[in-house]
């Protein structure tokens, strides 16, 4: 079984999301839908809770800053207790979009962090243009996750590893040129990487231009395969067996 750490196959992000659900079971590929708002944590909860093998990660995204109120924290405090829920996500920290809300950003990152603690769960990140930032955030807070479609260098993937983070790899590493991401992949090797599609985002090579879904996430694995070397049956089993150990899965 493949597993899509990293997606938003829901009516708020896609249309037929149902569809494509039903689809990426049928073949085999479990997802792991991640929330961003008020809105999308509601979704995820409903899909999480009628299909077995699609799970929940809860998060504000950083587009919130200076918005969440303290009931909106409490609401997510409680949405985590929810057995479907296996992580605190997407959340984290942007200066492609809106370095003038730095401070924000990182205040509302923080609390959920401290939502991840309290909750024992893991978290998957977003970081843009942020790396330095985000690992001495991290560094603070007694947390494990992943690092969705990572876009720093090498030698900060290693950091982030030492840290207890695994490498989200998605439709990116597919893209003519992309030397920053396939050096990061032979840097930190199989066991320290989770596959991910990002749908309805980040088309791989293949299918640009195109709606993404989570079939589509066969060109990661691919890519990955070329890229270590390996079998796609041994990227598949490995990437799947890292996700089970971080989100706690069977
Ligand atoms: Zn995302």
């Amino acid at each position: 079984m493949i597993i899509d750490t990293h997606c938003h196959v829901y009516d708020s992000e896609m249309d037929n999301a149902e569809n494509i659900i039903s689809e990426a079971l049928k073949n085999d590929i479990c997802l792991i839908l991640n929330g961003t708002d008020l809105k999308s944590n509601l979704e995820v909860l409903e899909l999480s809770a009628k299909y077995d093998n699609v799970y929940g990660a809860l998060g504000y995204f950083h587009t919130l800053a200076g918005e969440v109120t303290d009931e909106d924290i409490s609401l997510l405090d409680r949405q985590l207790e929810n057995s479907n829920v296996i992580a605190v996500g997407e959340i984290g920290i942007d200066y492609y979009h809106g370095k003038d809300k730095r401070d924000i950003q990182i205040e509302l990152f923080e609390k959920m962090l401290d939502l991840a603690e309290k909750h024992d769960l893991p978290v998957i990140v977003h970081s843009r243009k942020a790396m330095q930032d985000t690992y001495d955030i991290l560094k603070r807070h007694d947390v494990k996750g992943a690092l969705h479609c990572y876009q720093g260098s090498a030698e900060m993937a290693r950091e982030f590893v030492k840290l207890g983070f695994y490498i989200g790899v998605g439709g990116p590493v597919t893209h003519k040129n992309n030397k920053k991401i396939e050096k990061t992949v032979k840097t930190v090797g199989i066991d320290h990487i989770l596959v991910e599609t990002d749908s309805p985002y980040l088309s791989p090579e293949e299918k640009r231009g195109e709606t993404n879904t989570p079939m589509n996430i066969k060109y990661v694995i691919g890519k990955i395969a070329d890229e270590l070397d390996l079998g796609k049956v041994e990227v598949i089993e490995v990437t799947s067996d890292n996700a089970k150990r971080l989100f706690n899965i069977e």
